[in-house]
Protein backbone atom coordinates (compact mmCIF):
# COMPACT_ATOMS: atom_id res chain seq x y z
CA UNK A 1 0.00 0.00 0.00
CA UNK A 2 1.28 3.60 -0.61
CA UNK A 3 1.50 6.38 2.36
CA UNK A 4 -1.89 7.49 0.84
CA UNK A 5 -3.90 4.42 0.54
CA UNK A 6 -3.04 4.04 4.09
CA UNK A 7 -3.63 7.43 5.10
CA UNK A 8 -7.00 6.77 3.55
CA UNK A 9 -7.81 3.55 5.14
CA UNK A 10 -7.25 4.80 8.46
CA UNK A 11 -9.25 8.02 8.02
CA UNK A 12 -11.57 5.34 7.16
CA UNK A 13 -11.74 3.69 9.97
CA UNK A 14 -11.46 6.76 12.55
CA UNK A 15 -14.52 8.01 10.80
CA UNK A 16 -16.36 5.18 11.23
CA UNK A 17 -15.54 4.47 14.81
CA UNK A 18 -16.51 8.07 15.35
CA UNK A 19 -20.19 7.47 13.72
CA UNK A 20 -20.19 4.19 15.77
CA UNK A 21 -19.48 6.15 19.05
CA UNK A 22 -22.26 9.09 17.90
CA UNK A 23 -19.44 11.44 16.99
CA UNK A 24 -18.45 13.68 14.70
CA UNK A 25 -15.68 12.63 12.40
CA UNK A 26 -14.66 16.16 12.19
CA UNK A 27 -14.44 17.21 15.60
CA UNK A 28 -11.19 14.65 15.46
CA UNK A 29 -7.95 15.52 15.05
CA UNK A 30 -5.70 12.85 13.58
CA UNK A 31 -1.75 13.52 14.33
CA UNK A 32 0.44 11.58 12.24
CA UNK A 33 3.41 10.48 14.63
CA UNK A 34 6.68 10.96 12.24
CA UNK A 35 9.14 10.03 14.57
CA UNK A 36 12.15 8.22 13.52
CA UNK A 37 10.92 8.90 9.54
CA UNK A 38 13.11 11.49 7.98
CA UNK A 39 11.85 15.39 7.06
CA UNK A 40 11.12 14.24 3.30
CA UNK A 41 8.05 12.35 4.70
CA UNK A 42 6.43 15.45 6.68
CA UNK A 43 6.76 16.77 3.50
CA UNK A 44 4.83 13.95 1.10
CA UNK A 45 2.10 13.90 4.15
CA UNK A 46 1.81 17.81 3.97
CA UNK A 47 1.44 17.26 0.16
CA UNK A 48 -2.03 14.45 1.61
CA UNK A 49 -3.31 17.33 3.55
CA UNK A 50 -1.86 16.11 6.66
CA UNK A 51 -1.88 19.32 8.75
CA UNK A 52 -0.69 17.92 12.30
CA UNK A 53 2.26 15.66 12.81
CA UNK A 54 3.65 14.40 15.88
CA UNK A 55 7.53 14.05 17.38
CA UNK A 56 8.85 12.27 20.63
CA UNK A 57 12.34 14.11 20.64
CA UNK A 58 13.08 17.50 20.64
CA UNK A 59 16.72 16.97 18.66
CA UNK A 60 14.42 15.24 15.93
CA UNK A 61 11.91 18.22 15.86
CA UNK A 62 14.10 21.02 15.52
CA UNK A 63 16.13 19.30 12.79
CA UNK A 64 12.85 18.66 10.92
CA UNK A 65 10.97 21.58 11.65
CA UNK A 66 14.68 23.47 10.29
CA UNK A 67 14.53 21.21 6.82
CA UNK A 68 11.37 22.17 6.08
CA UNK A 69 11.31 25.33 7.25
CA UNK A 70 8.11 27.10 6.80
CA UNK A 71 6.01 24.12 5.54
CA UNK A 72 2.46 24.77 7.28
CA UNK A 73 1.87 21.68 9.44
CA UNK A 74 1.79 21.91 13.35
CA UNK A 75 4.45 19.59 15.07
CA UNK A 76 3.13 18.13 18.38
CA UNK A 77 5.66 17.52 20.88
CA UNK A 78 4.64 14.16 22.76
CA UNK A 79 7.89 12.71 24.04
CA UNK A 80 8.95 12.61 27.40
CA UNK A 81 10.57 16.23 28.01
CA UNK A 82 14.01 16.90 30.05
CA UNK A 83 13.24 20.20 31.84
CA UNK A 84 16.58 21.64 29.98
CA UNK A 85 15.09 21.45 26.72
CA UNK A 86 12.49 23.37 27.50
CA UNK A 87 13.27 26.05 25.39
CA UNK A 88 14.23 24.43 22.41
CA UNK A 89 10.57 22.67 22.65
CA UNK A 90 8.61 25.47 23.05
CA UNK A 91 10.72 27.66 20.59
CA UNK A 92 9.58 24.63 17.66
CA UNK A 93 6.47 22.95 19.13
CA UNK A 94 2.95 24.26 18.24
CA UNK A 95 1.73 22.35 21.26
CA UNK A 96 2.90 20.01 24.35
CA UNK A 97 1.26 16.92 24.62
CA UNK A 98 3.69 15.86 27.69
CA UNK A 99 4.01 17.67 30.56
CA UNK A 100 3.87 15.51 33.23
CA UNK A 101 5.39 17.96 36.02
CA UNK A 102 5.20 21.60 37.75
CA UNK A 103 8.96 21.66 37.23
CA UNK A 104 8.50 20.80 33.52
CA UNK A 105 5.66 23.53 33.06
CA UNK A 106 7.67 26.74 34.92
CA UNK A 107 10.49 25.63 32.59
CA UNK A 108 8.42 26.14 29.36
CA UNK A 109 6.84 29.35 30.79
CA UNK A 110 9.89 30.67 31.66
CA UNK A 111 10.64 30.19 27.89
CA UNK A 112 8.45 32.11 27.09
CA UNK A 113 9.94 34.67 24.08
CA UNK A 114 7.72 36.07 22.11
CA UNK A 115 4.72 36.45 24.43
CA UNK A 116 2.82 33.78 22.27
CA UNK A 117 1.17 31.15 24.49
CA UNK A 118 1.71 27.60 24.24
CA UNK A 119 -1.02 25.05 24.15
CA UNK A 120 -0.16 22.34 26.33
CA UNK A 121 -1.77 19.25 27.91
CA UNK A 122 -0.89 17.67 31.07
CA UNK A 123 0.19 13.66 30.62
CA UNK A 124 -1.33 11.31 32.96
CA UNK A 125 0.07 8.20 33.36
CA UNK A 126 -2.33 5.09 33.23
CA UNK A 127 0.04 2.73 34.66
CA UNK A 128 1.15 1.70 38.23
CA UNK A 129 4.72 2.05 36.97
CA UNK A 130 6.17 5.52 37.71
CA UNK A 131 8.98 5.10 35.05
CA UNK A 132 6.13 5.38 32.48
CA UNK A 133 5.73 8.49 31.45
CA UNK A 134 3.08 10.98 32.97
CA UNK A 135 1.46 12.32 36.39
CA UNK A 136 0.53 9.62 38.68
CA UNK A 137 -3.72 10.21 38.27
CA UNK A 138 -3.93 11.40 41.63
CA UNK A 139 -1.96 14.17 40.83
CA UNK A 140 -3.26 15.65 37.18
CA UNK A 141 -5.69 17.61 38.91
CA UNK A 142 -3.15 19.66 40.89
CA UNK A 143 -0.46 19.75 38.07
CA UNK A 144 -3.33 21.30 35.81
CA UNK A 145 -4.10 24.10 38.56
CA UNK A 146 -0.24 24.35 38.57
CA UNK A 147 -0.73 24.72 34.61
CA UNK A 148 -3.44 27.29 35.04
CA UNK A 149 -1.77 29.41 36.93
CA UNK A 150 1.07 29.86 34.02
CA UNK A 151 0.18 33.10 32.46
CA UNK A 152 2.21 31.90 29.11
CA UNK A 153 0.66 28.90 28.84
CA UNK A 154 -2.67 27.56 27.68
CA UNK A 155 -4.02 24.28 28.87
CA UNK A 156 -5.80 22.37 26.75
CA UNK A 157 -6.66 18.78 28.38
CA UNK A 158 -5.30 16.30 28.78
CA UNK A 159 -3.07 13.27 27.00
CA UNK A 160 -2.07 9.78 27.93
CA UNK A 161 -0.68 6.17 26.46
CA UNK A 162 -2.71 3.03 27.17
CA UNK A 163 -0.90 0.61 29.49
CA UNK A 164 0.56 -2.94 27.42
CA UNK A 165 -0.98 -5.03 29.75
CA UNK A 166 -5.18 -3.55 30.25
CA UNK A 167 -7.38 -3.45 27.96
CA UNK A 168 -7.41 0.13 26.42
CA UNK A 169 -11.00 0.68 26.90
CA UNK A 170 -10.95 0.50 30.35
CA UNK A 171 -8.04 2.54 30.81
CA UNK A 172 -9.08 4.99 28.91
CA UNK A 173 -12.08 5.26 31.31
CA UNK A 174 -9.99 6.46 33.69
CA UNK A 175 -8.50 9.40 31.32
CA UNK A 176 -12.18 10.38 30.56
CA UNK A 177 -12.54 11.29 34.40
CA UNK A 178 -9.79 12.97 34.86
CA UNK A 179 -10.30 14.70 31.48
CA UNK A 180 -13.55 15.41 33.19
CA UNK A 181 -12.49 16.65 36.20
CA UNK A 182 -10.10 19.42 34.69
CA UNK A 183 -12.40 20.12 32.18
CA UNK A 184 -14.49 21.33 35.45
CA UNK A 185 -11.69 23.63 36.50
CA UNK A 186 -11.09 25.12 32.79
CA UNK A 187 -13.45 24.49 30.20
CA UNK A 188 -11.21 25.50 27.30
CA UNK A 189 -8.94 22.22 27.98
CA UNK A 190 -11.76 19.62 26.44
CA UNK A 191 -9.04 17.79 24.25
CA UNK A 192 -8.26 14.49 24.72
CA UNK A 193 -4.82 12.94 23.18
CA UNK A 194 -5.37 9.10 23.27
CA UNK A 195 -5.17 6.26 20.72
CA UNK A 196 -2.38 4.90 18.68
CA UNK A 197 -2.23 2.56 15.93
CA UNK A 198 -3.56 -0.56 18.27
CA UNK A 199 -6.22 1.49 20.13
CA UNK A 200 -7.47 4.43 18.65
CA UNK A 201 -10.58 3.05 17.92
CA UNK A 202 -11.49 2.56 21.63
CA UNK A 203 -9.74 5.79 22.36
CA UNK A 204 -12.63 7.39 19.85
CA UNK A 205 -15.27 5.68 22.04
CA UNK A 206 -13.16 7.07 25.13
CA UNK A 207 -14.13 10.46 24.02
CA UNK A 208 -10.24 11.23 21.98
CA UNK A 209 -10.17 14.47 20.47
CA UNK A 210 -6.50 14.27 19.09
CA UNK A 211 -5.16 10.95 17.91
CA UNK A 212 -1.69 10.01 17.71
CA UNK A 213 -1.07 7.67 14.85
CA UNK A 214 2.15 6.17 13.76
CA UNK A 215 3.31 2.91 12.00
CA UNK A 216 0.03 2.01 10.59
CA UNK A 217 0.18 5.09 8.01
CA UNK A 218 3.94 5.64 7.62
CA UNK A 219 4.88 2.14 7.74
CA UNK A 220 6.95 0.41 10.06
CA UNK A 221 10.14 2.60 11.72
CA UNK A 222 13.53 2.76 10.53
CA UNK A 223 15.90 2.03 12.75
CA UNK A 224 16.59 4.61 16.28
CA UNK A 225 20.23 5.42 14.73
C1 LIG B 1 5.29 6.57 18.82
C2 LIG B 1 4.15 7.15 19.56
C3 LIG B 1 2.84 7.09 19.06
C4 LIG B 1 2.48 6.40 17.76
O1 LIG B 1 2.62 5.00 17.91
P1 LIG B 1 2.11 3.97 16.79
O2 LIG B 1 1.85 2.72 17.56
O3 LIG B 1 3.18 3.84 15.78
O4 LIG B 1 0.84 4.51 16.21
C5 LIG B 1 1.84 7.69 19.79
N1 LIG B 1 2.09 8.32 20.96
C6 LIG B 1 3.32 8.39 21.49
C7 LIG B 1 3.53 9.09 22.79
C8 LIG B 1 4.39 7.81 20.81
O5 LIG B 1 5.62 7.89 21.34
Amino acid sequence: MTLSARLSAIDERIADAARRAGRDPGEITRIVVTKFHPASLVRELHELGVTDVGENRQQEMTAKRAALEGLDVRWHFIGQAQTNKAASIRRDADVVHSVDRAKLADALHRADADGHPLDVLVQVNLTEDAARGGSALSDAEGLAEHVLALPSLRLRGVMAVAPLDEEPSRAFARLRDVADRIRALAPEAAWISAGMTGDFEAAIDAGATHLRIGSAITGPRPDRG
